[in-house]
């Protein structure tokens, strides 16, 4: 068996922990490999391989840095396929869509390459007479990445090529469950030429995640997951005097208005609730439908529902693959049982899907859940999985209202042809990231991805110009070149203008 080690100041170690975690393969239920689990000492050596190369790589000069983060774009680019086969075989999404993450993190890099520009500071002249005033960001030091098995590079690709740009060193903890991604992205920026040390790796659960927010070496903590443990990072992280952005889960809805076009509402309602099995925190996992649209989207919801092709990620023909593990499977399973046992109407029963030469894979069909009220589990939780539940309401206010009484506040999406409707609702909900007739509205690597509520604990979003403010601090000076000849104007008064 296959064994995925840590990556420590350049190179892979087996460090000193031998627990280890199982790598399955999701479209066959196969075990594939173990993956190391660091415990405390493991974790610190990555961290003091980090605190090491920062003296250098922070003095690096931004042109120098910037070079790295273009061929490493250019490496990524070249190996995306390889990459992004690597993605398929743990996580189990399909190709495409493996490839379309790699492409959404590279767009951070691309947009980290950019830095020289996004780290201009301002300047003011003769603020007083002979006083200059300007200001500039300076890296923090060493910080962290934790984060979720559902991007294994894109969302690490949402934190360390803006941090690593800005001057800072690394330590990413990838999931457990789809580990190997992260590994191949450390060989791929140590042939871009990036510093041993500035980029680390280590594997673990908890205690790895413990060791990190304890650790007085750690300046700040970028983490994704689910929102008990986004919770928990942010409480611990802050409570030791680190920066902390933890985005959460969510529980996204779409608004259908009746005048909306349903057949490409519906088109773009399966692509967003099922792609990628539903494993999306961008997800759309509640359609809410306004009045009358209701039978006629549903049917058309179904009609997409029943024509996925749902097989291995390897498949070419694949448009779904498996969802991660046979634990997940079985819950979002026993989700679907509570939504029956509650009273809502399964229409397209994904329950006991299976896929012939995969009959061991964790394979649950796309569902669609019919006649869904707020109180009943599968809309109250988060399901992660291929499962769209429809909320009938009668007006877009009620529909807006229930969005915001939701805790989550991540994504949203509307469909309609009516340009006032729209403006309401972009203006009236209370998430984070908007879609007008675009369910999926992840935003691009220059604008900054974030939820609100319980998807995101923390003042900054990843990514784009908050992802720089939170990698960075100001400085601000103020100086003066006296001439000799000029007389002093000390005083014990409070420093004003002149
Ligand atoms: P998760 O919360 O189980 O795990 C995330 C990370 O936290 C992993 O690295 C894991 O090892 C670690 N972890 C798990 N339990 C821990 C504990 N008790 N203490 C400390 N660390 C712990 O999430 P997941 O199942 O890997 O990913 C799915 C979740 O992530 C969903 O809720 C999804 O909505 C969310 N997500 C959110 C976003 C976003 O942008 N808001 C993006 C992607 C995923």
């Amino acid at each position: 068996m296959r064994t995925i080690e840590h990556w420590v100041a350049g190179k892979p170690t087996t460090g000193v922990s031998d627990r280890t975690a199982p790598v399955y393969n999701p479209a066959t239920g196969e075990q594939q490999a173990d993956v190391l689990l660091a415990d405390a000492r493991d974790v610190e050596a990555a961290i003091a391989a980090a605190k090491d190369a920062f003296a250098d790589w922070s003095q690096t000069s931004v042109s120098k840095r910037t070079k790295v983060l273009f061929a490493f774009r250019e490496i990524v680019n070249a190996r995306a396929s390889e990459l992004a086969e690597l993605i398929t075989d743990e996580h189990g999404k399909v190709l495409s869509d493996a490839l379309g993450e790699v492409q959404r993190g590279l767009e951070v890099v691309e947009f980290a390459c950019g830095i020289a520009s996004l780290l201009k500071g301002d300047y003011s002249d003769q603020v007083s007479t002979d006083v200059d005033t300007y200001s500039f960001r300076e890296p923090l030091g060493v910080v962290a990445g934790i984060t979720p098995f559902n991007f294994p590079a894109m969302v690490p690709m949402w934190m360390f090529p803006v941090a690593i740009a800005c001057g800072n060193t690394f330590v990413l903890k990838p999931s457990e469950r789809d580990p190997s991604a992260s590994m191949l992205i450390a060989q791929m920026w140590q042939e871009a030429g990036l510093p041993d040390g500035v980029f680390n790796v280590v594997h673990g659960d908890k205690l790895a995640v413990d060791t990190i927010l304890d650790s007085p070496d750690v300046a700040a903590v970028s983490f994704v997951g689910s929102t008990p443990i986004a919770k928990y990072i942010h409480e611990r992280g802050t409570a030791n005097g680190k920066r902390v952005q933890a985005l959460g889960g969510a529980k996204n809805h779409a608004i259908i208005l009746p005048d909306a076009d349903v057949e490409f509402a519906a088109d773009h309602l399966a692509a967003a609730a099922f792609g990628s099995a539903g494993e999306r925190c961008m997800a759309i996992s509640a359609a809410v439908t306004v009045g009358d649209v209701a039978d006629r989207l549903v049917e058309a919801v179904n009609q997409r529902a029943r024509a996925v092709k749902v097989g291995s990620g390897r498949d070419r023909d694949s448009e779904m693959g498996p969802v991660v593990t046979r634990d997940a499977q079985q819950r979002i399973v026993g989700l679907i049982d509570t939504g029956e046992e509650q009273g809502a109407r399964i229409a397209v029963d994904g329950r006991g899907h299976t896929v012939a030469g995969h009959e061991d894979g964790f394979f649950v069909g796309p569902t669609v859940i019919d006649e869904v009220s707020t109180a009943m589990d599968v809309y109250t939780q988060e399901i992660f999985g291929p499962v769209l539940a429809v909320v009938r309401t009668e007006t877009v206010d009620e529909a807006i209202a229930l969005i915001n009484a939701n805790p989550y506040g991540n994504g949203t999406a509307i469909f309609t042809n009516s340009g006032e409707a729209a403006r309401r609702f972009q203006r009236g909900v209370h998430v984070g990231m908007i879609g007008i007739n675009v369910p999926v509205p992840v935003p691009m690597a220059y604008y900054s991805f974030g939820g609100w509520k319980d998807s995101l604990f923390g003042d900054k979003h990843v990514h784009g110009p908050e992802g720089v403010s939170f990698y960075t601090r100001a400085k601000v000076v103020t100086a003066r070149w006296p001439r000799s000849e000029h007389a002093s104007d000390a005083s014990f008064h409070f420093p004003t203008s002149k």
